[in-house]
C-alpha cells in the first residue's frame, strides 16, 4: 500500500506531515468498479467525486460536469418529474 501526503489537509487546515492518503484500485473480482481514497491522517474518505467536491468546494453536480468534461464523457440529460416526496 502506497501512501502520500494528504491534499486535502492543506485545503481545510493544515499541511500533512506525514504520509497518511491512500488510493484503493477496484480489484477486478469485485462487482463494484469504484476507485476510492481514505486519508488516515483526516479520516476523510470517497470517491473521485467526493474528492473533487471537497478539493474545489464544489456541489455532486459541478463535481459530476467538471469530472465529465474532463474525461470527455458526454452527460445526458433528462427532465425528471419531482414527485413531491
Ligand atoms: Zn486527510
Amino acid at each position: 500500500m502506497t501512501k502520500t501526503r494528504c491534499p486535502l489537509l492543506r485545503v481545510f487546515e493544515k499541511p500533512d506531515h506525514h504520509p497518511s492518503f491512500v488510493v484503493f484500485f477496484p480489484q477486478k473480482s469485485k462487482r463494484d468498479q469504484t476507485f476510492r481514497w481514505k486519508c488516515y491522517g483526516c479520516g476523510r474518505h470517497g470517491t473521485i467525486i467526493d474528492y473533487y467536491m471537497m478539493r474545489k468546494k464544489v456541489s455532486f453536480l459541478q463535481a459530476v460536469i467538471a469530472l465529465a468534461k474532463y474525461r470527455g464523457i458526454p452527460l445526458e440529460w433528462k427532465n425528471i418529474p419531482h414527485t413531491g416526496r
